[in-house]
């Protein structure tokens, strides 16, 4: 089992130079690199500076974050989806990282399921067509709101399932799994090689289809079932990571580095059980 930092959990204040440093000093095995993030970074630095401290140091790239909201997007907009595409691209190509996220817009309006799902797999398709180029794989991820259109487990995998890729697969993350009600069993039917990373997080004791990323907790502090979701990934020989991903207001503004020590401190304390 290897840890990851989403940096997510520390992006109000933080950059990714300092969240690098904090987490190889922590010693998280690798971390998901924001766009946003990236993008401040390269004002004043390289790709290749990049690439030299991923070699001098034990912590690697896992993926790039992400495509937002791709599908029901005019002409305009996907463009501006397609240029993160690039970059994402350039930096796996050059900085390591082989795993792109992704997600799907919200108040899309009055669509069905079907009419979602070939949306969906319209706009994934072509994605992957450039990614594909890079041996980038796309990790696709379900948001537990009622507001956004792909919101289940089961939905996200109905999707993915479609598309019919080895090189696209899901997100995992126990917030949105928790937020929308999705079920373990249909992780359980699910083919576990598809599950490419799991956010790792908890969630306070809202009820479902009221809960949003704010609410987000330390995993193991809320109501979260976090030993169901363990022991199932356990069982099924998961093998992928587990990245720590928080948006919660309240641990942004804590000192960059005690956010990163304790989330590590709070994720190996889960790991620890499940060994
Ligand atoms: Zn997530």
């Amino acid at each position: 089992m290897k840890t990851c930092f989403n940096q997510a959990t520390t992006m109000k204040h933080s950059t990714l130079k300092k969240d690098l440093l904090y987490c190889e000093k922590y010693g998280y095995d690798y971390i998901e690199i924001r766009l946003d993030k990236l993008k401040e970074y390269l004002k004043d630095n390289t790709l290749e500076d990049l690439k030299v401290f991923f070699e001098n140091n034990n912590i690697k790239p896992y993926a790039y974050n992400g495509l937002e909201e791709i599908n029901y997007r005019n002409d305009k907009d996907f463009s501006i989806i397609m240029e993160d595409l690039d970059l994402a691209c350039r930096a796996s190509d050059i900085v390591g990282g082989k795993f792109l996220t992704m997600d799907s817009n919200f108040n899309v309006g009055h669509q069905t399921i079907t009419q979602i799902r070939n949306e969906t797999v319209k706009v994934i398709s072509k994605i992957i067509d450039k990614a594909e180029k890079y041996s980038m794989k796309l990790a696709f991820e379900f948001i537990g709101h009622p507001a956004c259109c792909v919101n289940t487990f089961n939905q996200a995998y109905d999707i993915i399932q479609t598309v019919n890729r080895s090189d696209v697969g899901l997100i995992l993350d126990f917030f949105h799994f928790h937020a929308m009600g999705s079920r373990l069993e249909d992780i359980k039917a699910s083919d576990i090689d598809s599950i490419f990373i799991v956010h790792i997080n908890d969630t306070e004791d809202l009820p479902i289809g009221a809960l949003t990323d704010s609410d987000r907790l330390w995993p193991g502090d809320g109501a979260v079932d976090t030993h169901g979701l363990m022991t199932t990934l356990v069982e099924m020989g998961y093998d992928g990571v587990f990245s720590l991903e928080l948006f919660r207001p309240e641990y942004w503004d804590m000192p960059i580095e005690d956010c990163i020590k304790k989330g590590k401190e709070k994720t190996d304390f889960i790991l620890s059980q499940y060994r």
